[in-house]
């Protein structure tokens, strides 16, 4: 991971704009003037959408199939979804078939920024654990059930959401196309628009959000 991708955005105030960039500099990049002397420009950091997947107990994560959001992610085909268990460990399904960390087939590295796309609360964690051991246990999740168009990852993580039965994720699970659009959909919109002022940023030193 380079530098770049560990830092955080911070939006502040001056021209009557928001301004976009990794740490506060001296000089106003749009008028040059010595930020010292302004009193209300109200840094704030831009709270990022990605977690890392080991710190996400008991959900549903997401990230691109190849490399990162950040450097990699166009729209939203290629994306790889998996779930968690209450100890952060992933589980996923994939071309070689079950893949779990504890069991050391899984990079956890290529899990550090994903997109946590459904949770439950803490009550129903024992529930979700029980319900992916009944999950991995179903013989269906194999190497040779594996179908890239058919039988994939988002099949295991719906599987599941259907046996765990928890709402509102339940009925959004019955298929992919709901599923997709109710869940998936928003969360990765949300998180193009932290990826274009993050991209932006790294690519010019600040941005700043175009006049509507
Ligand atoms: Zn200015």
């Amino acid at each position: 991971m380079s530098s770049d991708e560990d830092q955080h955005v911070i939006c502040f105030k001056h021209c009557e704009k928001n301004v976009f960039v990794f740490s506060v500099p001296s000089r106003c990049p749009l008028c040059n003037q010595l930020l010292e002397h302004c009193k209300a420009i109200l840094p704030f950091a831009l709270p990022s959408p990605f977690v890392n997947a080991t710190q996400a107990p008991c959900s549903v994560v997401l990230r691109p199939s190849r490399g990162d959001f950040l450097r990699d992610f166009r729209n939203r085909t290629n994306l790889h979804i998996a779930l968690t268990d209450s100890k952060g460990s992933i589980v996923e399904f994939d071309t070689p078939g079950l893949l779990c960390t504890t069991s050391k087939h899984v990079d956890r590295s290529l899990w550090g920024q994903c997109l946590v796309i459904a949770d439950v609360p803490d009550s129903w964690f024992c529930h979700w654990d029980s319900t992916l051991l009944r999950t991995i246990e179903d013989k269906g999740w194999n190497r040779k059930s594996y179908d890239e168009e058919k039988v994939n990852c988002y099949s295991f993580v719906l599987f599941f959401l259907r046996l765990l039965k928890f709402e509102p994720f339940m009925v959004l699970a019955k298929d992919m196309e709901t599923f997709s659009k109710e869940l998936v959909v928003p969360k990765t919109t949300h998180a193009a628009k932290y990826i274009t002022i993050h991209r932006n940023v790294t690519k010019f030193g600040f941005w700043v959000e175009p006049d509507r």
